[in-house]
């Protein structure tokens, strides 16, 4: 019983990411068709990893990364 609750759950939030695109030119994540943060419509389901940047301009990780702005972004696009 609750496996099978468990494994539902767990098929559900796998749905959920699988709407999740990143753009191949900034990294962004998105649901839309056009990138938050560029703008671009170069999207791709080829993503793995996610990096959430909530202050770009104190974040080491931002300035490693190169992003300036606040979201989500994929650690590797291909
Ligand atoms: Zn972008």
């Amino acid at each position: 019983m609750e496996n099978s609750r468990l494994r539902k759950k767990k098929r559900r939030e796998g749905d959920l990411m699988a709407k999740w695109r990143a753009c191949r030119n900034c990294k962004a994540l998105t649901t839309d068709n056009k990138c938050p943060i560029c703008g671009s419509d170069d999207l791709t389901y080829n993503w793995e990893g996610i990096v959430a940047i909530i202050d770009p301009l104190r974040s080491q990780l931002a300035k490693m990364l190169g992003h300036d702005k606040v979201g989500m972004y994929a650690l590797r696009v291909w």
